[in-house]
C-alpha cells in the first residue's frame, strides 16, 4: 500500500478537496516512498479557515498558557528529535547526523519563543503631558502563511512558525512537496502539546496552493524561503495583495582565504561548508577566493580531503548523501560539465565514484574546480550541490569587488590572522551573514537570520526581535483620564506641555 501524505487542518489529518498527488522518493534508493496530495485554492481555503476561526481564541489566551504550549513543544521535540532526523534523512538525504543539527537549530528558535512575555513587553510613559500617559503594545496579525524549501525541511519551517504561534498568530503553512513529512510530524507534536485546533494548519502542494495564499484576502502576512526567482514573484504577488512579506532567496557564498589564514583550518572548513548537506545549503560556501600566492598548497589540501569522503546513503555512517531528486543531480552534473567546457579546471571530479548504497540514488561525490574565473556559469550561476570552485585573486581588494558585485549577498567568510583586515571586511562586505574564521555563519535564534540584495526581498528578517516585529503590529495609546482643568475646546493641533 502506498503512503499518502496528506493535509494537516484544524489538529487532523485530510485528504483536501483536489486528488492530484505527487511522488515522494528516498533519494539514497530512488524509491518511491509515498505519494503527497498536491492541494489547491480549496484546500488553502479550508486551512485559512480554520486558522481564521481559531484565531480570536488563541490571541486571547494568556501569555502564561500560549507559552506553557510552546514549553511543552521544546520538550517533546528534545526528547524525539532523532525521529524527526530519520524522517528527514528519509526524504531529503542528508547524513543522519547533519540532519540532526538541522532539528537542533530549530529546536533553539522554540527556545527563544518560550521568552516571549519578556520579548513581548510594551514601553510605558507617565506624564508624557500634564496628566497623559503614554503606552505601547504589540499584537499579532491573524493567519500567516509560511511557505518553505526543500533543503530545510525541519528547521526552515521552524524559523517561523515558533515565533508566529508564541505571538498569538495562527498558521497556515505549505512545505516543499519534494520533502512534506517533517512539517507533518511537526504538526502532530504541536497536537500532543496542547495547542488548540486550526492554529497550526499544513497545505501540501506546489504553485496552485502558493498563488491562493499570495492573495487571499484572511491571510495577512507570507514568509517565504526557496530560490530567488519564486522569491522575487511570492514579494511581488503578496504585497500587491496588501501583506506583509518577508521573502528569502538564494545565495552564491564566498569564502575568502587570505595569505597568513592556517590553511589546514581554511581547508577543513572548505569542505565542511562546500560538501556538508551536499551543497544544498543557503549558507553553504560555493566560491573559494584564494589570496595571493596560496592557492597550489590550498587547492592541494583541499582536494586531498574531498577524495577521502564517503559518499553514500545518509544511515550508514556515510560523509555526504545524495540530491534531493534524479532532476536535481542531473542539473548539477549539467553544471560540472560546462565548467569543464568553459576552461576551469577539474581537479576532483565528483561525477565518478562509488556510492555506499542500496539501489539507485541521487549521488554525486565532491567536486572541486580551480582556476574558475567571474565569466563562468560555475561562477554565476547557484549550482546548489558539491561543487566547490577556487577564484584565484591578487589582492584583498579583489575579492572584497568581486563579492560586492555579485547579485546575491546572503553569507561570506573570512579566514586570517589579521584582526584589523578583519574588521575591515566585516565594516564593507555587502552581505547579510558574515562569518570571521567560521564558515557557515547561521547566526543564533536570539538574533536575525537574514541576507542582503537578491537573497531577501523585504525588510524584515528571520527569528530574534526582527521575527517578533514581523509577526506582530504596534499600538501606541494615549491616555487621560477626566479631570476638571482638561481646558476645553480647542482646535489646535495637540502640544505636549
Ligand atoms: P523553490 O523556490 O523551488 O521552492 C520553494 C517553495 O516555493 C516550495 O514550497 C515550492 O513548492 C514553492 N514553489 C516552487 N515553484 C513555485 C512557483 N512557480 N510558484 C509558487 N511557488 C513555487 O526552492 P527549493 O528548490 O525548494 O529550495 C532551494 C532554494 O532555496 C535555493 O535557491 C536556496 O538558496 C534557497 N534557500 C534560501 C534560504 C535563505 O535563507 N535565503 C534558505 C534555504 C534555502
Amino acid at each position: 500500500m502506498k503512503r499518502i501524505i496528506q493535509h494537516w487542518i484544524n489538529n487532523e489529518y485530510t485528504n483536501g478537496v483536489e486528488q492530484e498527488t505527487s511522488p515522494v522518493t528516498n533519494p539514497a534508493t530512488g524509491a518511491v516512498s509515498g505519494e503527497v496530495i498536491m492541494g489547491g485554492s480549496q484546500t488553502v481555503d479550508q486551512a485559512v479557515n480554520a486558522a481564521k476561526r481559531a484565531f480570536p481564541n488563541w490571541r486571547d489566551t494568556s501569555l502564561s498558557k500560549r507559552v506553557g504550549i510552546v514549553f511543552k513543544y521544546r520538550e517533546l521535540l528534545n526528547q524525539r528529535k532523532e525521529e524527526l532526523a530519520s524522517i528527514i534523512t528519509a526524504e531529503h538525504g542528508k547524513v543522519l547526523d547533519d540532519a540532526l543539527g538541522e532539528v537542533m537549530r530549530g529546536l533553539e528558535v522554540v527556545e527563544f519563543a518560550c521568552g516571549i512575555p519578556h520579548l513581548l513587553k510594551g514601553s510605558y510613559t507617565e506624564n508624557a503631558s500634564t496628566r497623559v500617559d503614554v503606552h505601547s503594545k504589540r499584537q499579532p496579525l491573524g493567519p500567516v502563511a509560511i511557505i518553505s524549501p526543500f533543503n530545510f525541511p525541519a528547521m526552515v519551517p521552524m524559523w517561523f512558525f515558533p515565533i508566529a504561534i508564541a505571538t498569538g498568530n495562527t498558521v497556515v503553512i505549505k512545505p516543499s512537496e519534494k520533502d512534506p513529512s517533517a512539517v507533518n510530524w511537526e504538526a502532530e507534536l504541536w497536537k500532543e502539546a496542547g495547542l488548540p485546533d486550526g492554529v497550526f494548519n499544513v497545505v501540501h502542494g506546489g504553485k496552485d496552493a502558493v498563488d491562493r495564499l499570495l492573495t487571499h484576502e484572511d491571510i495577512e502576512s507570507v514568509s517565504f524561503v526557496g530560490s530567488t526567482p519564486i522569491a522575487q514573484y511570492v514579494y511581488k504577488t503578496a504585497t500587491a495583495h496588501g501583506k506583509r512579506v518577508q521573502a528569502l532567496g538564494g545565495a552564491k557564498n564566498h569564502m575568502v582565504v587570505l595569505p597568513d589564514a592556517d590553511l589546514d583550518l581554511a581547508a577543513d572548513n572548505a569542505i565542511n561548508a562546500g560538501f556538508g548537506s551536499a551543497g544544498e545549503r543557503c549558507m553553504a560556501i560555493s566560491v573559494l577566493l584564494a589570496v595571493g600566492d596560496i592557492a597550489e598548497e590550498l587547492v592541494d589540501k583541499i582536494a586531498k580531503r574531498a577524495q577521502a569522503l564517503r559518499t553514500g546513503d545518509g544511515n550508514r555512517g556515510t560523509d555526504m548523501g545524495p540530491l534531493v531528486t534524479s532532476a536535481h543531480r542531473d542539473k548539477v552534473s549539467g553544471y560540472i560539465d560546462a565548467g569543464e567546457r568553459e576552461g576551469a579546471t577539474i581537479v576532483v571530479d565528483g561525477r565518478q565514484g562509488d556510492f555506499d548504497s542500496e539501489g539507485a540514488g541521487f549521488f554525486l561525490g565532491p567536486t572541486l574546480f580551480d582556476h574558475v574565473t567571474p565569466e563562468m556559469s560555475i561562477y554565476t550561476e547557484e549550482i546548489f550541490g558539491p561543487v566547490l570552485s577556487v577564484v584565484r585573486v591578487e589582492s584583498y581588494k579583489e575579492a572584497i569587488e568581486l563579492i560586492n558585485a555579485n547579485p546575491y549577498g546572503n553569507g561570506t567568510a573570512i579566514f586570517t590572522h589579521d584582526g584589523g583586515v578583519a574588521r575591515k571586511f566585516e565594516n564593507e562586505v555587502q552581505v547579510g551573514m558574515i562569518g570571521i574564521n567560521v564558515p557557515i555563519p547561521v547566526p543564533i535564534a536570539y538574533y536575525s537570520f537574514g541576507g542582503w540584495k537578491n537573497s531577501l526581498f523585504g525588510d524584515t528578517h528571520a527569528h530574534g526581535t526582527e521575527g517578533i516585529h514581523f509577526f506582530t503590529r504596534g499600538k501606541v495609546i494615549t491616555t487621560r483620564w477626566p479631570d476638571p482643568s482638561h481646558g476645553g475646546i480647542n482646535l489646535g493641533f495637540p502640544k505636549n506641555e
